[in-house]
């Protein structure tokens, strides 16, 4: 199977190499021989409705945010329809906060955002930086643990109502008070937790994949054939150990 995969502004965001999550994505369809086929969409580009299984957004500082929002706000139309008809998504810190209804900077200016997640984020005067550990339930009754590195100064509050990506067990999440972190949409996930966080989380990129084959092929997502994510699972236990004895907030 092809999976479509729409890099949103890869030159602009793309902080900590959050790119490396398509590498991961990339690696784990081919095991499975499906092709992840990339193509970058940037600055005034058509992003095609139903041409995409999946959208990738990366993350960014202010400054590219900047320069990227008022773009991204005119594709919000086209990136709600998409999710809309079961595209999927990854969208990270930065990107997750723009895909929101947008985010108020530092310097009290606003950056419109796509309307996709039910958020809104303003800018603090000090930053939350750790590793994280969250507690996920994106099937029900299915828990599973994410461990991941956050850094941002964005404090994102979700509606009510809106579902967030994970309960946090240590670290900030989206705003240090709520103890969620991230949020999720249907098959549209946006988070905090950045650089490499499919390496050490194979469960949720296979989670990622599932929901873009299915939209692939249509019909609802099946189980992925499993891998040997020793290495994997390593990295995972190193990065949840130091959540647990460095993340920002005990819990
Ligand atoms: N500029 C945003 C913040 O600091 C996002 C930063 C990032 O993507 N690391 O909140």
């Amino acid at each position: 199977m092809k999976i479509s995969v729409a890099h949103l502004y890869p030159d602009y965001l793309n902080i900590y190499a959050d790119r490396g999550n398509i590498a991961v994505l990339t690696r784990r369809a081919a095991a499975r021989r499906h092709e992840l086929s990339i193509e970058a969409v940037g600055l005034g580009d058509e992003l095609g409705p139903g041409a995409h299984d999946l959208l990738y957004v990366g993350g960014g500082q202010d400054r590219e945010q900047t320069l990227i929002a008022p773009d991204l706000a005119e594709k919000g139309e086209t990136v709600r329809t998409m999710v809309e008809e079961g595209c999927a998504l990854l969208a990270v810190c930065g990107g997750y906060q723009l895909l929101g209804r947008g985010y108020w900077g530092r310097d009290g200016t606003f950056m419109p955002g796509a309307e996709l997640f039910p958020h809104e984020t303003v800018a603090g005067t000090t930053r939350m930086i750790g590793d994280v550990l969250l507690e996920c339930e994106l099937e029900p009754g299915v828990r599973q643990m994410l461990a991941g590195f956050e850094n941002h100064a964005g404090r994102t509050r979700l509606d009510p109502g809106a579902e967030p990506l994970g309960r946090v067990v240590y670290g900030f999440g989206n705003d240090g008070e709520s103890g969620h972190e991230g949020c999720r949409l249907g098959r549209a996930l946006g988070t905090y937790l950045h650089g490499p966080l499919l390496p050490r989380n194979p469960w949720l990129a296979d989670w990622i994949l599932a929901q873009a084959l299915a939209h692939a092929a249509g019909g609802s997502p099946t189980p992925l054939e499993p891998l040997d994510d020793e290495v994997e699972a390593v990295a995972h236990r190193v990065a949840a150990e130091r959540a647990r004895t460095r993340g920002g907030r005990k819990r």
